[in-house]
C-alpha cells in the first residue's frame, strides 16, 4: 500500500488498533492496514474500507466476509459502527458483547486474549491514578488558597491587637 493512504488510516484511528485498542507505542511498531471487506471479496483501497489494526487482529479477522462465510454475522466496522453500542469494557479489562454483532466481533477477533486484557487493565489503572493525581493537585491548590486566607486573617487580627494595645492609656 502507498504511504499516503496508510498515513491517513493511521491518523483516522489515532495510531491504535481499531479492533482491540492496542496503541502502536505498546506494540513497538507501526500496525497493519486491514481491508474491512477483503480484496478477494470485492473490497477496495478506498479509505472507508481501510482499518488500522495490529497484526494479531488482522490475522484473526482473516478474509472473513459475512456474505460468504458462516456464521454470516456482519463484522462491525470501527470507523462506521458505534462500537460502544455493541461492546463494553468491564472493570477487569474484558470486552463484553451487548449485541450479537458485538459478541461475534469479540469472538472472531479474540479481543479477550490474555495479553490485551492485561494491557487494557493496566490502562484503566493508569487512568485511575492519573485522575487521583489530578484530584490531589486540586486539593493542594485549595489548601494553599486556604493558607493564604488564614495568614491574611491572622495578620489582620495581629494588627487589631496592636491598635487596641496602643489605644490603651
Ligand atoms: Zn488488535
Amino acid at each position: 500500500m502507498a504511504d499516503e493512504p496508510r498515513a491517513q488510516v493511521r491518523e483516522r484511528f489515532r495510531a491504535r488498533c481499531a479492533y482491540c485498542g492496542v496503541h502502536e507505542d505498546a506494540v513497538g511498531a507501526t500496525l497493519t492496514v486491514d481491508h474491512h471487506r477483503p480484496r478477494a471479496h470485492g473490497g477496495t483501497d478506498d479509505l472507508e474500507n481501510l482499518v488500522y489494526c495490529c497484526a494479531r487482529c488482522n490475522e484473526h479477522k482473516g478474509a472473513y466476509w459475512h456474505e460468504l462465510d458462516p456464521p454470516h454475522v456482519r463484522l462491525l466496522h470501527p470507523g462506521r459502527d458505534e462500537l460502544a453500542q455493541h461492546l463494553r469494557e468491564s472493570d477487569d479489562g474484558r470486552f463484553v458483547g451487548l449485541t450479537s454483532e458485538g459478541d461475534f466481533f469479540a469472538q472472531r477477533l479474540r479481543l479477550n486474549r490474555p495479553q490485551i486484557v492485561a494491557y487494557r487493565r493496566a490502562r484503566r489503572v493508569e487512568a485511575k491514578l492519573t485522575a487521583e493525581l489530578a484530584a490531589s493537585r486540586r486539593r493542594v491548590e485549595e489548601l494553599e488558597r486556604a493558607v493564604v486566607d488564614l495568614r491574611a486573617a491572622l495578620e489582620s487580627t495581629a494588627d487589631e491587637i496592636e491598635r487596641r494595645s496602643k489605644g490603651r492609656p
